[in-house]
């Protein structure tokens, strides 16, 4: 059966150096949304938990759920207001017409807008919304923003970081002592190990860099792979074809295997042309189908996955859609 290896040893190895790159584990958020990028936040949240961390950010109440016995804070990022709130969770609140709408007493992460213009409120509201966060009876725990361009090589980031840093000025004038028990956070896996020394005043919240992949380190290690097993094996005489369309015909013969996995378990459809090549060095023949691929025969097991930036680079996309479209489905292995 096609499944997913995780390598408890590689996971830990990049929370270490997240560790000590922010001097500890109590401050670092782990973003854990959407099947913890595509790995198995299942799987992942016990190692994380045996480490020190303790705060994880998801996408919304059902992850929150699922993962709601291991992790003591658990926020939310994109939760829509149902008056219905738990009080287990923190929700980020990302436009100030929810203030009205959440449950009183629920504890919440203001979003500010520093120029990425994509969620929270704008910096200029603060005073405001501060008000009608208090008078909602609504429990601020925390403040937070997001970089537009951690990865861009233009000067985005430090006009965001010098406008949160006006914000925490701002919020700690306005809320005196009781900002103290506030947290702050703004750095994601890139902007953190691009910055020579966070503030002692924030956390980080990171993503991908727990699973290796950083462009400004690349010191770390990955830690999933992506196997499938053979299906079925025979062998091609010249002018035979292979799969939907034909779309392979062997020129000589050729020992051809068919393995279990393909574009339903979330891997992108390879149309047949140009070349997909696997880590192996072999070529996939033919037209991907849902749950097969072909290829020359390389043994009962192969690996199609092994750095996510291979096939995001012959798919024009990015590492992290290659990573998040694996299905939840696939078996997970931890090694
Ligand atoms: C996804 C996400 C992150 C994590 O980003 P990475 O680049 O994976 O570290 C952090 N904050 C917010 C608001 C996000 O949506």
């Amino acid at each position: 059966m096609a499944y997913i290896k995780l390598d408890r040893k590689a996971y830990e190895f990049n929370l270490d150096l997240i560790a000590s790159k922010i001097r500890s584990y109590e401050k670092i958020i782990c973003v854990f949304k959407d099947n913890a990028y595509g790995h198995g936040a299942k799987d992942l949240a016990p190692i994380a938990r045996a480490k020190g961390i303790n705060f994880i950010a998801v996408k919304n109440e059902c992850e929150a759920t699922q993962l709601q016995d291991i992790f003591d804070n658990i926020l939310i990022l994109s939760h829509i207001p149902n008056f219905n709130e738990n009080d287990k969770f923190i929700y980020a609140l990302n436009d100030k017409r929810d203030i009205k709408k959440i449950k009183t007493n629920t504890k919440i992460h203001l979003v500010v807008d520093t120029n990425m213009h994509r969620n929270g409120i704008s910096f200029y509201e603060i005073e405001e919304v501060l008000n009608q966060i208090k008078n909602h009876q609504l429990k601020l725990c925390g403040v937070m923003m997001h970089f537009a361009g951690s990865d861009e090589f233009d000067g985005s980031y430090y006009v965001q970081k010098q406008n949160f840093k006006f914000v925490k000025e701002k919020v700690k004038k306005i809320l005196g002592e009781e900002s103290k028990k506030i947290i702050f956070h703004s750095h994601n896996s890139e902007a953190l190990f691009r910055s020579s020394k966070l503030d002692d005043d924030e956390y980080c919240r990171v993503g991908l860099v727990q699973f290796g992949y950083a462009y400004f380190n690349q010191n770390l290690r990955k830690v999933l792979s992506l196997w499938a097993n053979k299906i079925s094996q025979r062998t091609l005489q010249p002018y035979q074809s292979l799969g939907y369309g034909g779309a392979y015909v062997a020129k000589n013969t050729i020992n051809i295997a068919t393995y279990d996995l393909g574009y339903g378990d979330g891997l992108f459809r390879y149309n047949g042309k140009k070349d997909l090549i696997l880590p192996n060095g072999k070529k996939i023949l033919g037209k991907m189908s849902m749950d097969n691929f072909s290829c020359e025969d390389c043994g009962d097991e192969i690996c199609v996955i092994k750095d996510a930036n291979e096939m995001a680079r012959f798919f024009n996309t990015i590492n992290y859609e290659i990573l998040v479209k694996l299905s939840p489905f696939l078996e997970r292995i931890v090694v």
